[in-house]
Order: C-alpha cells, then structure tokens, then sequence
C-alpha cells in the first residue's frame, strides 16, 4: 500500500472525472474558442459571484498574473510572510512584476484589517507605495487555517477605505468554505481578484482559476500569453475541474475528518514537539531533536508512507481524495512504533 501525504496535489483523476476528460468537447483556448473551457470560466466566475474567469495552467500563474495586472513597478503588495507568493513562487512578485513585499506576522498566517491599516505607507515621494493585499486562504504554511468571513469582511472594508485592492489566493478557498460553513458567493465581493486551484483538494490533474471583473480578466488575458500560459485545446483539464466542482467539493469534509483522527494520534507520541491546530487538511508537525527527521522519514518510507519536509525538523501532511480510512489506520500504527 502507498500511503503519498506530501500534498494534496498528487491525486489521480478517479474513473468518473477520467469519463469526463474523455467526453470533453474542446477547441483553441487562444482563440477563445474552447466550450469545456469557457463553461469552466463562467460557472467558477458565478460561484464566486464574479464577472469573469481566466483558466490558467497553475495558481502560481494565477497569483502571479493578478499581481502583475494589480500593481505597477515600485508598489508594495502587503501579505503574511508565511504566504505562497511570497515563499514558493520563486520571487516572482519582484521578479515577474518588478514589486515589493511588505511581510506581516499574522495570527498562523492571517492578517488582520488592523495589521494591514498599521502597515500603510503615507504619499511620500520616498516611500513604496502600498497597492495591493493579498491573503491566503487556507494558509499552507500555517497548517490549513481558514479566516472567518468577518475577517474576510474587516480586512476588505479596510482596504477599499484607503484605496488598496485585494487578491484571495484561494488555492484551498473550498475547504475554508466547507469548514467555515460560509458561500463562494459571498466572498466573491471583497476581492479584485480570486485565485482557485483545481488540482489540490478537488482532484483535478491540473489547472487554475482566475477570477475578476471582465476588464480585469480581458488584462488577465493579455499577461497569460506574456507569461506563456495561453493552452490550445485545455478543455480536457477544464473537464477535470467542471467534474471537481460537481463532485468533489462536498467530500473535502472526508479529508478533514481523516486529518484530525491523525491529528489526535499524533498529539499522542511521545516525540512531537508541536502539532499546529488542525482545522482542515494539512498537519504540519516538529519532532523533538531525540527523532531525527531523516530517520523519521526513513522509517516512513520504509512502510510505503510519504510526506513533506517543511523546516528542520518540521513535516507535512496533507489528506486528500486518494487517501481513505485504511491508509489513516496504517500510518498511525507506523508512527506508533517509532522510538
Ligand atoms: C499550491 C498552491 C498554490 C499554487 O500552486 P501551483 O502548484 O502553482 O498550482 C498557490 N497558493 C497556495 C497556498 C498553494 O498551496
């Protein structure tokens, strides 16, 4: 038995989302003309309440882009240090945009609207201009925690008083939506721009949406092809995430429920130094220095179990569509035996 809890990215399609990919109807995405495509734009844009979407090949590129299309060279985009853009996307808000980061501290890597309100600069020639906040949810590197849509709400009343524009990196946003219990429809309105993964939690092989208004997403349109993520005939991709959004966007709830069964046994070993809280499904965990990790790790694989290196002594794992109730038993009575 392979027991992969690196990500939630390593899942393969299930047969009924392979059906799907099979029967899409496709056509050249540049030219606007994929159907699979198009429908996987307009129901994620309605969702979220939004004008428009742009499908793109990876929510690195999505961020990126509404970076690139938000800001202007020499602005500040304000985010928590834990975040995506700033730590896994290779410096691309400076490189690819020619923009600053401005690091906050947040409670495990959310922001609040006073945090934010503190960290604006005044109109100086001097000083870097702060354009854009940008808020992950779920935090990754904080451990899957969501914001409640107040925070949400705060933080975006905070922004539109002094002119800031906001982007949501939802690469998780539905697991916040089903733990949180609040709507896409909701949060649509208190972002500029909205980023949701398809291949995370629900599954798809790849690809990533873009959502805005239509003036935005017709710039949108022009930095995908500069970045070189204008896809030909996507549809087959787009068919994944149609049948994602359809299927798989209620059993995330079977993930988080498997992380906190792992997370109950975990908080029991008698080597964990710290398991961050688990709210949805990530656990990342630091082992006491008497654990070495590559021991650790060794002893995992050795039992067909992978996971993710997140610092030290530090590991990640992350429940998904291809783990179920047997892999979660098997795991613990691995971790169990370590000593
Ligand atoms: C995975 C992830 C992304 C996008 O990653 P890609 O691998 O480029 O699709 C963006 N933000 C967060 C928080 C993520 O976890």
């Amino acid at each position: 038995m392979k027991i992969d809890l690196r990500s939630d990215t390593v899942t393969r399609p299930t047969p009924g989302m392979l059906d799907a990919i099979c029967k899409a109807e496709v056509g050249d995405d540049v030219f606007g003309e994929d159907p699979t495509i198009n429908a996987l734009e307009e129901r994620a844009a309605k969702m979220f309440g939004k004008e428009a979407g742009l499908f793109c090949p990876s929510g690195t590129m999505t961020n990126q882009i509404a970076i690139n299309v938000l800001t202007k060279p020499g602005d500040e985009v304000v985010c928590d240090y834990t975040s995506h853009i700033y730590q896994y996307e290779g410096g691309g808000i400076a490189r690819n945009s020619g923009v600053q980061a401005k690091l906050l501290t947040g409670d495990r890597g959310r922001i609040s609207a006073t945090q934010v309100e503190e960290s604006i600069n005044q109109i100086f020639d001097w000083l870097t201009r702060t354009k854009l906040v940008s808020i992950e949810n779920t935090v990754n590197k904080a451990g899957g925690s969501f914001y409640t849509l107040q925070q949400m709400k705060d933080l975006s009343e905070v922004c539109h008083r002094n002119g800031l524009l906001m982007h949501l990196d939802g690469a998780r946003i539905f697991n916040a939506v089903i733990e949180a219990g609040y709507t896409p429809a909701q949060i649509g309105p208190l972002f500029n721009s909205i980023s949701v993964c398809m291949s995370k939690g629900l599954g798809a092989p790849a690809g990533s949406l873009l959502l805005g208004t239509k003036d935005f997403i017709r710039e949108a349109r022009r930095a995908r092809k500069v970045f070189g993520g204008g896809m030909r005939q996507a549809g087959y991709f787009a068919a994944a995430g149609l049948y994602a959004l359809d299927n798989h966007i209620d059993r995330l709830k079977e993930d988080h429920r498997r992380a906190k069964v792992l997370a109950e046994a975990i908080n029991k070993l008698p080597y964990i130094k710290e398991l961050l809280p688990v709210e949805t499904n990530i656990l990342i965990f630091t082992l006491h220095d008497a654990i070495p990790l590559d021991y650790f790790m060794e002893i995992l694989n050795d039992n067909g179990i992978q996971c993710a290196i997140f610092g030290k002594q530090t590991v990640r794992f992350v429940t998904h569509l291809d783990i179920d109730d047997n892999m979660i038993d098997k795991t613990i009575s691995v971790l169990k035996k370590i000593n």
